[in-house]
């Protein structure tokens, strides 16, 4: 899988290259398995790690556009919004630009998680994390795979750590 930005956003820009760089290596399938079992999720790791191996080849990204009454009303809480009819494809709000480069590759990788649990064949969710609320969801498969790439990012860049993106994802 590759992300493939076009916005205007620069801390998007160089998420989506850190998360292109970070899912040729292989440490964060590695960190996925050991982690072991995700909350809510009917798959184990390695069949979790090997799902998202087989995702789409293209992850695209871009800002969100939607009118500004509904981007302030609907989606004020939202960073991220799927298109069901184009299912390789979030948009990100830009009410959330402010968001570290940290948080934003968390969100490429939570969305990522979504876009694949979504062009399975099965029927529902299979690593996912049911309702939009955050709370008690750090051990799902979207909330935490994002949150360790974000952490990864971290690490290596030396940015400030931060909590994980607010709003919905
Ligand atoms: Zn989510």
């Amino acid at each position: 899988m590759q992300v493939i930005y076009s916005g205007k956003d620069n801390g998007l820009k160089k998420a989506a290259a850190f998360v292109n760089e970070l899912i040729t290596d292989g440490d964060l399938w590695d960190r996925i398995i050991a982690h072991g079992k995700f909350d809510r999720a009917l798959i184990d790791p390695n069949t979790i790690v090997d799902r998202l191996k087989a995702g789409p080849t293209e992850l695209h990204v871009q800002d969100l556009k939607a009118p500004r009454w509904k981007r302030w009303t609907i989606y004020r809480r939202t960073v991220a919004v799927v298109d069901p009819t184009h299912p390789a494809r979030f948009s990100y709000h830009r009410k959330f630009r402010r968001n570290s480069v940290g948080q934003k590759v968390n969100t490429i990788l939570h969305e990522y998680v979504h876009i694949v649990d979504n062009s399975d064949a099965d029927e529902g969710e299979q690593m996912g994390h049911g309702d939009n609320s955050s709370v008690g969801k750090e051990n799902t498969a979207p909330y935490w795979i994002g949150s360790e790439a974000q952490r990864i990012y971290e690490t290596k860049s030396g940015e400030m750590a931060a909590a994980p993106p607010a709003g919905e994802m």
